[in-house]
């Protein structure tokens, strides 16, 4: 069963937007796989592979009896479409999810460094002079707080980076839609939403959004057999600098009594340059011409960061991926 739900906005071509919801097995399945995609736009060339690898290497098909298997496509289409990280709102749509009308947590951090992180001017001088202050930065108040700084999410500047927004984004409504429409009567449910440019490059890190004692992430390590990480370690942050992230916003809204979710952050190119990406593309959008030979070379430079194309990135990237579909479907099946 598949179903295309339009995104109100276009492509850089003019072309429609979708977000794609694909449900393999019956529809009353009490045990139910979750696979998301593109979250983080860009990074939806990586999660489609693994969903199309899911389907083409009949791992799906071979789901336990009974179970279903739920792909989600293109969370975030636009970003994707745009080749961003970022919602048509300018929004991480991993800091969004949370209560915006019960107010959002400070950055002062990122308050100090929004200057320096958003320049209106992009050329060799700003980013050497910007990169220089950004690592004395860390150099003075420690790696940690400028992980948190530039990562931890932040809600004052809308035309700038980790942006979680102060209302709902189209992308996080429509998760939401879906959910209550497929997965209100799911009793068990795995949940793996893929993303990159986050740790050692080819290595597939799940990690588990959760405070440690909460009952997702104590079964996540009984299943995975320890072979997953409690808290997003590889940004020098604890679960707790982190607002507005996903996996536990959508495993209270599911509200199934078994629930195990991951998100499975595989590494791409050294932290700097991820960051230097996700700045270049910030300028581009604000302030600069996407028909371009600068907007061009900063589109291939963001591609690069969040999709390294070569055979055995994708291969390291499968591997993972089958072993942790496997070991989910075994717990499924419990
Ligand atoms: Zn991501």
């Amino acid at each position: 069963m598949l179903e295309a739900r339009p995104n109100p906005n276009a492509g850089p071509g003019g072309e429609a937007l979708f977000c794609d919801v694909a449900w393999l097995g019956p529809r009353s399945a009490s045990a139910v796989l979750v696979v998301l995609s593109g979250t983080h736009g860009i990074e939806c060339f990586c999660g489609s592979g693994v969903q199309l690898g899911l389907l083409q290497s009949g791992l799906a098909a071979a789901r336990p009896a009974g179970s279903a298997v739920m792909l989600v496509h293109a969370l975030n289409p636009y970003g994707f479409a745009w080749q961003r990280r970022v919602t048509e709102e300018n929004v991480d749509l991993n800091r969004n999810f949370l209560d915006h009308a019960a107010g959002h947590p400070d950055n002062p951090g990122y308050r100090a460094l929004h200057p320096l992180l958003c320049p209106t001017e992009w050329n060799d001088a700003v980013i050497a002079e910007t990169e220089a202050a950004l690592e004395g930065y860390a150099r003075e108040n420690g790696m940690a707080a400028l992980r948190k700084a530039v990562s931890g999410g932040q809600y004052s500047h809308a035309d700038g980076i980790s942006f979680g927004g102060t209302r709902d984004t189209w992308a996080k409504s429509n998760l939401e839609a879906v959910l209550d429409a497929y997965l209100g009567a799911a009793e068990s449910v795995g949940l793996i939403d893929v993303h990159t440019g986050l740790g050692p490059h080819g290595f597939g890190d799940r990690l588990l959004p959760f405070l440690p004692d909460d009952p997702a992430a104590v079964l996540a390590r009984e299943w995975f057999a320890g072979d997953c990480t409690d808290q997003p370690a590889g940004a020098h942050m604890t679960v707790t600098d982190l607002h507005g992230v996903s996996p536990p916003a959508i495993r209270d809204r599911i509200d199934a009594p078994v629930f195990v979710g991951t998100a499975l952050e595989y590494g791409t190119i050294p932290m700097p340059e991820v960051r230097l990406a996700m700045r270049a593309d910030n300028w581009l959008h604000h302030h600069g011409q996407l028909d371009s030979p600068k907007g061009r070379a900063i589109k291939a430079q963001i591609r690069a960061a969040f999709y390294p194309e070569t055979v055995a990135w994708k291969t390291q990237v499968w591997e993972r991926a089958e072993e942790t579909v496997g070991t989910l479907f075994r717990g499924l099946a419990g």
